[in-house]
């Protein structure tokens, strides 16, 4: 007998009330979007559970996707049997069957929503408990840590058995929270970040700050990658690609060397909400950390900040490096974080930029240039790219080369 569908359980959706609907309903678009190469798949979802139909899908082929999707506390493969205790007993032992391996334990926890199946819950465990045992010989009971744990639930539709439970992403469905922008470097923190926004149930849209030819295609390359794992999560990731050169040269030039990233920050956080403001975005992103580097002092958020009165939220905010790493590595954005492409601040740094910068200082500073029509021109030759990329016919052909 093979696990023909998918339990999947609730997590914080559970606590929603009258908008759980909307919550189950965006999850199970979510779902859908990870598995979209299974497309034998079918989801049926009730107000407290879900069920995912697998038809010729294996298990294990969906197993590594689903455990992305947030909204998600658990699920088990499961098989349904009607509510006959010889036909669960049959199941129960098959499954058995199939998990076992020399010196394995096990036990039966069964659970009765449905009040009028005949069995109590402790005949359940008894019976069928009995049945596996007298069946499999090598096999031991052992309650307190059995190595395999046979779930049997008696519903009013149906009987669900599994020997199989995972730990889902948690979080809240991506879409559930509104919009927000990420600025997204080619650095580890900002696609962590990233991370944790879509684990509240934020969408994400993401913005790069590219100045060629001081950085080369491959650095663009880097985020394109970078967006393109966070779309992993369960949604498409809009891009937008902001030419950056002429005003960072621009600061460059006019600003004082040890104002100039507090005044490049501030070009950006402009630009950025402009383009918020045109996508319909709630909120700015970004992968800050107090007081990792001259910028993310308190002193530099204030003097950066004070361009607009959009939210910025940052999720690193209070998190070590070696956490924030360790999430990377988690998430699988590690490796691509640490290629050593060159980002545009990066180039531009100045040898000891201010950590505490005055306000009126920067703002004085940046009056000796009109730069709104530099900012505006660059929101004007923004380019987007939609990820993940729709594979192309010669895409892939040349996979099968
Ligand atoms: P990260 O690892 O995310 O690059 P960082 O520790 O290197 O962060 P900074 O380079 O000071 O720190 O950047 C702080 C934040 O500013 C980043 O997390 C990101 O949100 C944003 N940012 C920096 N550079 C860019 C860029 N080129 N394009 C878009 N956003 C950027
Ligand atoms: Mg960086």
């Amino acid at each position: 007998m093979n696990y023909d569908r998918i339990l999947v359980r609730y997590g914080e959706i559970s606590t929603k009330g009258r908008n759980r609907k909307k919550f189950v309903s965006k999850m199970r678009q979510n779902i859908y979007h990870v598995l979209k190469d299974h497309s034998d798949i079918k989801i049926e979802s009730t107000r407290d559970r879900m069920y995912i139909h697998l038809n010729d899908t294996p298990f294990d082929a969906v197993k590594d996707s689903l455990s992305n999707v947030f909204g998600i506390q658990s699920f088990s493969p499961v098989v349904r049997t009607d509510k006959e205790i010889e036909s669960i007993k049959e199941a129960a032992l098959s499954l058995v069957q199939k998990s076992f391996t020399e010196g394995m334990t096990f036990k039966v926890t069964a659970r009765r929503s449905d009040k009028s199946f005949e069995y109590e819950t402790n005949e359940i465990n008894r019976e069928v408990g009995a049945h596996v045992l007298r069946n499999m010989e090598a096999l031991k009971v052992d309650v307190k840590n059995p190595d395999i744990n046979l779930t049997v639930e008696v519903r009013a539709e149906g009987v669900y058995l599994s020997c199989e439970k995972y730990q889902g992403a948690a979080g809240l469905p991506i879409g559930t929270g509104g919009k927000a922008m990420l600025l997204l470097s080619g650095g580890l923190d900002s696609p962590v970040a990233g991370y944790y926004m879509l684990r509240r149930g934020v969408e994400i849209e993401a913005i790069h700050f590219y100045s060629p030819p001081y950085t080369s295609e491959r650095a663009k390359q880097k985020v394109i990658d970078l967006a393109e794992v966070l779309t992993k999560f369960g949604t498409s990731i809009k891009l937008h690609i902001v030419p950056f050169t002429a005003i960072q040269e621009k600061v460059q030039a006019q600003v004082p060397e040890n104002y100039t990233m507090t005044a490049t920050r501030r070009m950006m956080l402009t630009i950025a909400d402009k383009i918020r403001e045109k996508q319909g975005g709630l909120a700015l992103v970004t992968g800050e950390s107090l007081g990792q580097v001259a910028s993310q002092t308190l002193e530099s958020m204030l003097a950066i900040n004070e361009v607009t009165s959009t939210p910025v939220l940052r999720p690193l905010i209070a998190m070590d490096k070696l956490d924030i790493i360790d999430v990377a590595q988690s998430i699988h954005t590690h490796d691509i974080s640490i290629q050593p492409y060159e980002d545009c601040c990066t180039i531009f740094t100045a040898p000891s930029p201010k950590t505490r910068p005055k306000l009126e200082k920067v703002k004085y500073y940046e009056s000796f240039t009109d730069f709104d029509e530099m900012i505006q021109e660059a929101v004007d030759q923004t380019e987007m790219l939609v990820l993940p990329k729709e594979k192309s016919e010669n895409d892939s052909f040349a996979d099968l080369l």
